[in-house]
């Protein structure tokens, strides 16, 4: 790993401002949180910053507020554990409870934080390859698309076919969540829906609309609207710990055993949260029965164009959307 200087700022402003120089603001700076994802960047040659912000230690960007009319403000700080076992957004939130519980293992939760799990970068194994010059890191190819594509995207893709690794990210996206986005410059707040970028709509080498010299300072959840039900359901190779071969979120207002509105959220398949408001529209006044669902997961994978190894997302996909739909309706 490349020696690089590690500033503890105590205060915000005084993060910001460390970020705010034009050496920062070229990339030689950047912000760390639980370390889970950067040090492993910086220890394969991914990354290799001169300086980090650590905010660790600044106080209450770990605390998560509950609104009295049932929103919930989360710090970018808190860690997947605490997400995990705060007994508010089990209650309000479980989509979000859920998805901080199957991420990585225990010990990765402790550590890692809301805000490094939504800006974790790709785990392409060829963009995670220091001997593989990727479209990412400013190559010419993708080499996943005539390469080995079985873990990539089959919605979104081109010209980068990377999946975004959060489980976090489309359970926030189905529960309509904004990111508060902070600078030396000023504050301002963008849906979590356009948060993350296709690489097909903005620089390739990016997954999100930080810019230079911002951080996320917190997840503004909204209260759900009466009788709404979440839930995140995933699937992964490996049943200790691994990251989503493909992942649905769901929230939906049932009211008088009909699907008033609904978000429908999948991971693991789209180098975005990839919603889907033609899964959306299937259900929408619709009563619960398997007719719906299998209709509503057909949707949800439209357009989908798989690589050479990963066609059995189609499938998967379309079996998690049915098997949540399922749950959360019975
Ligand atoms: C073995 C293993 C298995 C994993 N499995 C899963 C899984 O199943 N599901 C899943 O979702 N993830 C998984 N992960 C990824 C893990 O969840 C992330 O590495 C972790 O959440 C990153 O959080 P952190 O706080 O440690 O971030 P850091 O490593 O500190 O930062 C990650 C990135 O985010 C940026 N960043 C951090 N905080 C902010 C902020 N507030 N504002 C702006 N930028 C910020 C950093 O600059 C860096 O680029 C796994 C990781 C490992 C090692």
């Amino acid at each position: 790993m490349k020696a690089f200087k590690l500033h503890n700022p105590t205060d915000l402003e005084s993060a910001l401002a460390l970020l705010d120089t034009p050496e920062a603001r070229s990339g030689a700076t950047r912000v760390l949180a639980g370390g889970q994802d950067l040090l492993t960047e910086m220890k394969e040659h991914l990354a290799e910053p001169d300086a980090l912000v650590n905010l660790k230690h600044i106080p209450g960007l770990d605390q998560v507020h509950a609104g009295a009319d049932g929103s919930l403000e989360i710090g970018a700080l808190c860690t997947l554990a605490a997400l995990e076992e705060h007994a508010e957004v089990a209650q309000r939130l479980p989509a979000l409870a859920q998805a901080a519980g199957v991420v990585a293992s225990a010990q990765i939760r402790s550590q890692a934080t809301l805000g490094g799990n939504l800006n974790q970068r790709p785990r392409c194994w060829y963009f995670r390859s220091e001997h593989a010059p990727c479209l990412k890191k400013g190559g010419t190819e993708c080499f996943s698309y005539g390469g080995m594509s079985k873990y990539n995207a089959i919605l979104g893709g081109g010209p980068s076919y990377i999946v975004h690794p959060s489980d976090l990210a489309p359970a926030l996206v189905a529960l309509g969540a904004s990111a508060e986005i902070v600078s030396a410059k000023g504050s301002r707040t963008v849906a979590l829906e356009k948060y993350f970028t296709l690489p097909s709509e903005s620089d390739v080498k990016r997954e999100t609309v930080l810019q230079p010299g911002e951080i996320l300072r917190r997840v503004l959840v909204p209260a759900p609207a009466a009788n709404t039900r979440s839930s995140y359901t995933k699937f992964r190779e490996k049943g200790s710990f691994d990251f989503a071969l493909a992942s649905v979120a769901l929230a939906l207002v049932l009211e008088g055993g009909t699907i008033r509105s609904s978000r429908v959220v999948l991971g693991g398949v789209a180098p975005i949260p990839w919603r889907s408001k033609a899964a959306e529209a299937a259900l929408e006044g619709g009563q619960p029965s398997r007719a719906l669902f299998e209709k509503a997961a057909a949707a949800s994978v439209r357009g989908a164009e798989a690589l050479a190894h990963n066609g059995y997302k189609v499938p998967l996909a379309k079996g998690l959307v049915i098997r949540a739909l399922e749950e959360l309706c019975a």
